[in-house]
């Protein structure tokens, strides 16, 4: 059945279409669930996207500096040796423009955008119990019914700005990183104040530095990070990348944390101080995410974690050179690694600038935001723009600000009102046919996201698959299995050194007010691809089918 067949007007201004599933979201993850329903399926699959292309994460966050951390040829799908081998990365790691040109070039080569409905904001998601379907409605006026509904929202979609009072005041222009206007703003001459030093603040402040009149840093916590060395492909590697792209994909899909790269297995403390010295300069050099593999007990073993600590917070005050700066950069307050590990090009080189300030709001906290800047309890700095680096309402927001409600009308945000509770991050009790891709509770933002993409969208597939063919009209997890997977989830944190950062987004520390529970599945994704394949392997053990 069509779409154009299956569609009613059901009043005058709601047109109700049946499909079989609807995705919400075109990202990396909704592009390929769709692909997947679609090709191998044959499904009848709408995807809602808010945006007018494809993208997602990276349609958004367009701030100056903004690039993967991920190297190139990790950061793309795998699942077809062809386009592998069709697409061509310039650098180490891609720039924002560039993964969007790769979307769109994949979206081209699929025939994906018939199946999206851009510019469309998804209003309510509801399931309707007597007839066991969802019923999708958006801000166009439509209402779709289907089968399977398949969040595809992104672990970092939803914009974190403080409410720090006065902001409506504030004379000059703001942005949050995370909206970025798509015609770039400009720093030329300008004044402006940067609030926040995760991966997106330390990415943008180096790039801001090079064309404001001066930038002021707002820094909370200080951060770790690490040199990406980025720099163009060769074509060494472009041939490199592409003839081993078995080899590569195979160590992708069987480590820790997905990239193309595995953790050395070796510990800091048992190896004798020079020859580690030598192994961590040689990880500094090369640079990128890899640096925290050159060792196994870095996200363990508290002492291991401080050398490791040490030798980066030298480097810092090696680079900085005014000792004043370089003591607020390095007064880091928890174990390395246990917030995400940012990358940088030439971040705390920056500081070195005349035109660079740092404000340590840990001694000088803001009071407020004026007419004229920002006033710490020290000060009043005059800006005439604030750029807002500071994060997202990780993992459960852009799920939570989707009006979502599930059997006997219990709306998400209830149930989920003391933290996320599902199964394998993929679905809730109560909320029957509903996946969620890398959902709170899956490896996602442990892990490289193309690869925990993959692995959950193929596992719904597959799950779909078997319905289908089965004649099975519903798949629920049990309160049992999620309440066991939570458990899960908490032990496979405590077993590492992840839980330390008190301030880390993955607690939901940095949103004030959220349930503060340990998000996303450390136990590693080879091991949680596993778990997955065994449940199902198990019939689907801990889901009830029907
Ligand atoms: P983030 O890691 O949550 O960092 C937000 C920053 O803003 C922190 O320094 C935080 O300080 C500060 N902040 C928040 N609220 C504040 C307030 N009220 N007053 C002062 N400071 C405040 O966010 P992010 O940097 O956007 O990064 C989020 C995640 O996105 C990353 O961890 C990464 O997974 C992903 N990301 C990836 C890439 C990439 O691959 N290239 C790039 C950027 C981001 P506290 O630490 O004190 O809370």
């Amino acid at each position: 059945m069509s779409i154009a067949e299956a569609t009613n007007t059901q009043n005058s201004s709601t047109k109700v279409i049946s499909v079989d599933a609807v995705i919400i979201g075109a990202g990396f993850s909704g592009m390929y669930q769709l692909l997947c329903l679609r090709d191998k399926l044959k499904l009848n699959v709408k995807v809602i996207e808010v945006a007018d292309e494809v993208g997602g994460t990276w349609y958004w966050n367009r701030y100056p500096g903004a690039r993967c951390d991920s190297e190139s040829h990790s950061y793309q799908y795998y699942f077809s040796d062809e386009l592998v081998k069709e697409w061509e990365w310039s650098q180490r790691y891609p720039d924002h423009a560039e993964i969007r040109r790769y979307l769109s070039y994949v979206a081209d080569k699929f025939k994906l955008r018939t199946n999206i409905s851009f510019k469309t904001k998804v209003t309510a998601a509801k399931y309707n119990d007597a007839e066991n379907r969802w019923h999708v409605m958006t801000d166009k006026g439509e209402e779709y019914v289907a089968k399977y509904f398949i969040t595809a929202v992104g672990c970092l979609s939803s914009a974190n700005i403080p409410k720090i009072p006065g902001l409506e005041t504030f004379s000059g222009n703001w942005y949050h990183t995370g909206q970025w206007p798509h015609e770039g703003v400009d720093f030329k001459g300008k004044r402006v104040g940067i609030i926040g030093t995760g991966s997106t603040g330390i990415q943008a402040i180096p790039v801001i530095a090079e064309q404001a009149a001066h930038l002021t840093v707002f820094q909370r916590t200080a951060n770790y990070s690490i040199p990406a060395r980025n720099a163009p492909l060769t074509a060494d590697f472009k041939k490199f990348a592409k003839e081993k792209l078995e080899q590569i994909r195979e160590v992708m899909h069987t480590n820790t944390n997905g990239h193309a790269f595995r953790i050395v297995d070796r510990s800091v403390v048992k190896t004798p101080e020079q020859e580690r010295l030598e192994i961590l300069e040689k990880a500094w050099q090369k640079g990128g995410l890899e640096f925290r593999a050159a060792f196994s007990d870095v996200l363990i073993d508290k002492s291991a974690n401080d050398i490791v600590a040490q030798f980066i917070c030298e480097k810092i005050r090696e680079i900085v050179k005014d000792p004043a700066k370089a003591a607020i950069l390095a007064d880091i307050d928890h174990p390395f690694a246990t917030k995400r590990p940012p990358v940088d090009t030439n971040y705390f080189e920056t500081y070195n600038r005349d035109n660079v300030s740092i404000v340590n709001l840990r001694k000088t906290p803001i009071e407020k935001i004026t007419a004229q800047g920002i006033k710490t309890t020290e000060q009043e700095y005059p800006l005439d723009i604030i750029v807002f680096a500071t994060g997202f309402d990780a993992l459960t927001g852009p799920l939570l600000n989707i009006n979502i409600s599930g059997k006997n009308n219990m709306p998400l945000k209830e149930a989920w009102a003391a933290g996320p509770v599902n199964y394998l991050g993929v679905q809730v009790p109560g909320f029957p046919n509903m996946f969620t891709i890398t959902g709170p509770g899956s490896p996602s933002v442990l892990c490289n996201m193309p690869v925990a993409i993959e692995q959950h969208v193929e596992w719904i597939t597959n799950c779909i698959a078997e319905m289908q063919t089965k004649g099975l009209n519903k798949i629920e997890a049990t309160p049992k299995a999620a309440d066991d997977w939570v458990l899960e989830v908490n032990a496979a944190a405590n077993a590492t050194l992840l839980p330390q950062a008190k301030h880390s987004w993955y607690l939901g520390a940095n949103v004030p007010g959220k349930p503060q529970v340990f998000m996303p599945y450390a136990g590693g994704m080879a091991h949680f691809k596993e778990i997955c394949n065994n449940v199902a392997k198990n019939s689907y053990a801990g889901f009830v089918r029907s």
